[in-house]
């Protein structure tokens, strides 16, 4: 076997951890710990099983549609060891979705645990490539093979022993680590590329900065679709640590969960702790094991922070910033008995970029404006992702150079605060019309061309409603045209997108609000969900 482990590779840094602690836990998931060494050795023969089968043609993607299993976490670095950037997708999307998004990646090779052999009949029908399919987890027997003549398919015993064939591929640190799909204002899914210069360098700083190491324990509440997940697997598998899976009843109550685990390392959107604090889960020093406290993906409201800091009393806390193109974050802000007093709009700051990161903060015509002064956030730095897959309009969109510079900048959209003195960099919200949802990161007009689509409809409107602290609980979409079937339109929308971006409920009116432009007024439209609420 040959093994060239350069750190410098996402699975790279798992190879190396694995040599250095072969008997450590890498993976405690559904009652079963995982070594390393056993992991490595399922990655291994998943990745060998790819490389053998697999056509030349192709881009150098391999998608992976599993679900916090075992098998599905190898065949993750399955894909990786491979030599392939892994694309994340998960059974539970409506299959069209999954369909969609191999489509666009135009990846060739597909990973299945059992939760994604559950959809994959419907997924190969539709898939409008030849895939070769590794079940990492079941078995592919000739009734599967006669229903798909099509797609090549390999089963778990035919990857057994396969470990001992694999050869490190030939991959550079440009390559693709992760294609990541986000939702896209024109309709579809943008697929965000991030080489693995870039999120080696994440790990790089996160491992420093928070001295992770192979003690560390750490949480996994993000679905893999969500890149603030690499953190758990990657950093956790980069020092020797242990990825902490949480089944679904531990997930709904994560303060068991935190305890149970045993865990050192937290990591969470605001909005899985704020139903803690909601459930009076978040009891002072009830989590003293709890050493590291990061919350990231959504404004993060001041008086959950201080209530987590409350239940973690021995934990660092700390705010982290930044958007996928940015490589999950680059900014931070310690969270300290001070902090009250640098918060504005009851949100913490998000304070300092990361090492090597650079940030500024610009007007409508791109002049950087004054310290105190709130402007547009671009970043620049060695975590600028390499844009959008196939997409050169969107990316030269993006990521572009400012004027008076000579790199090139990714334009967050978000609206911050300009540092004045000793104040911190403050959120305070965004520029366009993307929101958050349970830290979901959704384009309203995404939800709005498929709802115009499927209903035939020549405009609608998606607002996120109701409004939660840092972003929505759901959405509520409105047309102006009678007529339409309104609950048939919310199940093909049902069918098309995933369930948090499908409207609650969809209000017909005689007519669309206008504003003073002529444009459609959206906050006449928000105001009226408000004072329905109200009554
Ligand atoms: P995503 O690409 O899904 O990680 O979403 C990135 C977006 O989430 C950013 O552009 C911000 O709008 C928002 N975001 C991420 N982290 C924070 C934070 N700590 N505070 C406020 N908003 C955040």
């Amino acid at each position: 076997m040959s093994e060239a482990i350069d750190c410098g590779l996402l699975h790279g840094a798992f190879l190396a951890a694995a040599a250095a602690h072969p008997e450590r836990p890498a993976l405690e998931v559904e009652g079963e710990t995982v070594s390393y060494s056993e992991l490595r050795e399922q990655a291994l023969a998943i990745a060998a099983g790819l490389a053998r089968h697999r056509s030349e043609e192709g881009p150098p993607l391999t998608a992976t549609l599993v679900h916090r299993s075992a098998a599905g976490f190898a065949g993750i670095l399955g894909a990786l060891c491979s030599g392939h950037g892994y694309v994340p997708m998960l059974p539970n999307l409506p299959p069209a979705r999954i369909v969609l998004m191999l489509r666009r990646s135009g990846a060739r090779s597909l990973v299945v645990d059992a939760a994604g052999q559950g959809v994959l009949d419907e997924v190969l029908d539709a898939a409008p490539q030849p895939l070769l399919v590794v079940l990492s987890e079941g078995e592919a027997d000739e009734a599967l093979r006669a229903r798909h003549p099509r797609h090549s398919l390999i089963g778990r015993r035919e990857l057994d022993g396969a470990a001992a064939a694999w050869v490190a591929p030939a991959v550079g640190a440009d390559d693709i680590a992760y294609l990541l799909f986000t939702s896209g204002s024109t309709g579809e899914p943008k697929g965000v590329m991030v080489a693995h210069r870039n999120i080696a360098r994440f790990l790089d700083v996160v491992v420093e900065r928070y001295s992770l190491c192979e003690t560390d324990r750490f949480s996994h509440l993000f679905e893999i679709t969500f890149d603030l997940s690499l953190f758990d697997l990657f950093a956790a598998w980069k020092v020797g640590g242990c990825l902490c899976v949480p089944n679904a009843k531990q997930r709904l109550l994560p303060t068991k969960y935190v305890l149970d685990s045993k865990l050192s390392v937290w990591f969470s959107v605001p909005s899985a702790a704020l139903l803690m604090k909601q459930m009076r889960a978040l009891a002072p020093g009830a989590f003293p094991d709890l050493r590291l406290v990061l919350f990231c993906g959504e404004a993060l409201p001041v008086s959950l922070a201080s209530a987590f800091a409350e239940a973690a009393p021995n934990a660092v806390l700390e705010n982290i910033y930044g958007p996928t193109e940015l490589t999950l974050a680059c900014t931070h802000y310690r969270w300290t008995a001070a902090s009250v007093g640098e918060c504005e709009n009851e949100v913490v700051p998000i304070g300092d970029p990361f090492v090597g990161m650079r940030a500024k903060v610009v007007d409508e015509g791109l002049a950087e404006v004054a310290p105190g002064e709130t402007g547009e956030l671009l970043m620049t730095g060695p975590q600028r992702a390499l844009g959008y897959w196939n997409d050169p309009e969107r990316t030269a969109a993006a990521f572009m150079v400012p004027p008076g510079e000579t790199e090139l900048f990714y334009r967050t959209g978000d609206r911050v605060r300009r540092p004045k003195g000793d104040a911190p960099m403050t959120f305070l919200g965004r520029v366009d019309s993307q929101i958050k949802i349970h830290g979901y990161r959704v384009e309203l007009g995404e939800i709005e061309a498929v709802m115009q689509r499927e209903g035939g409809v020549d405009a609608a409107v998606a607002l996120g409603w109701p409004k939660a602290p840092g972003g929505a609980k759901g959405v509520v979409g409105f047309i102006a045209q009678q007529g339409v079937d309104i609950d048939a339109l919310i199940e093909r929308m049902e069918e098309l997108l995933p369930r948090y971006m499908v409207p609650r409920d969809i209000e017909v009116l005689d007519e669309f609000p206008l504003n003073q432009n002529g444009k459609i007024d959206r906050k006449a439209l928000a105001a009226r969900l408000d004072a329905a609420e109200d009554c």
